[in-house]
């Protein structure tokens, strides 16, 4: 069923959980996380990021009716969300689509900025009921193209999210989540990433709304606990799935010999998909 990210956020914070937002760049994807959410029962988000338009993978218009129709039969909470919007037209043709959920990114741009266009954001929400998150800070890596993004460790912690800045912010906006940067980056690892556990802590005491936390490829089981411990609610999910997708496309060439058809690879990458989505679920939805 179709719910809001709000919804979503709720429930999680009163089970002291975070909810996964997965990246649909297709069909493939789709099916893979739906299928995943089903058979665990819980609740995810499937989101579509305009750079994923923008880089010429699938339009929003050609997925994203089909998103909305796909989360409105599962038998799962799903919230349906447009990912680092960064033109506010694309976020009102994603709500009149029947999007419950969207993302203003205006990170890129001076804080009265952003505040001014995040309020727009706000405005043309409410008209739909849906949810709005927004951002502030840098992450690393932010071509905005998370699935060809690889970033090097220099972060430069200048970046991240300053606790009063982002309660001034949440005040003047009346969103109803924050992206915050705190040490995970869009993309691919090349060494462990170092989280800054005390600062979403803090976040989480002076924000006064949930945190999404970006680029949660890579970061590992122990520190997800942490960081869903310290506050983080939304957690923004793709890179490491398409790997996992690509490498078992790759593993199912050589078995099928000279007669290799796209959806012989396309099937062995949907199901490889749908297995990692679900232990980054089970990740994210442990408590204990
Ligand atoms: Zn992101």
């Amino acid at each position: 069923m179709l719910v809001t990210t709000k919804d979503l956020l709720e429930r999680a914070e009163a089970k002291n959980q975070a909810v996964g937002y997965f990246n649909i760049t297709g069909l493939e994807t789709l099916q893979a996380v739906i299928s995943a959410a089903e058979k665990l029962k819980e609740p995810i988000g499937v989101q579509f990021a305009q750079v994923h338009e923008e880089v010429g993978m699938i339009d929003l218009d050609v997925i994203g009716p089909i998103m909305v129709e796909m989360a409105e039969k599962a038998s799962v909470p799903i919230a349906v969300h447009l990912d680092h919007g960064v033109d506010l037209s694309i976020l009102k043709k994603a709500l009149d689509m029947g999007f419950t959920s969207i993302m203003y990114d205006g990170s890129d741009l001076p804080f009265d900025e952003n505040v001014a266009n995040t309020k727009i954001a706000v405005h043309m929400a409410e008209e739909y009921g849906a949810s709005v998150e927004a951002e502030i800070g840098m992450m690393s890596g932010l071509t905005l193209d998370e699935s060809k993004t690889v970033n090097d460790r220099g972060m430069d912690r200048s970046m991240f999210t300053d606790p009063q800045l982002a309660k001034k912010f949440v005040e003047l906006t009346g969103v109803d989540c924050l992206a915050c940067a705190f040490g995970t980056v869009h993309g691919m690892y090349h060494s462990a990433p170092n989280l800054d556990f005390e600062l979403v802590k803090e976040l989480k005491e002076t924000i006064g709304v949930p945190i999404v936390m970006h680029g949660g490829s890579g970061v590992s089981a122990e520190d997800y606990q942490k960081v869903i411990e310290a506050g983080v609610r939304k957690v923004n999910y793709y890179t490491y799935m398409a790997i996992a997708g690509g490498e078992a496309a790759k593993a199912a060439i050589p078995e099928l010999g000279d007669n290799v058809q796209f959806h012989d690879l396309a099937t062995a990458a949907r199901a490889a998909m749908e297995e990692h989505a679900s232990e980054a679920i089970r990740i994210m939805q442990h408590n204990d």
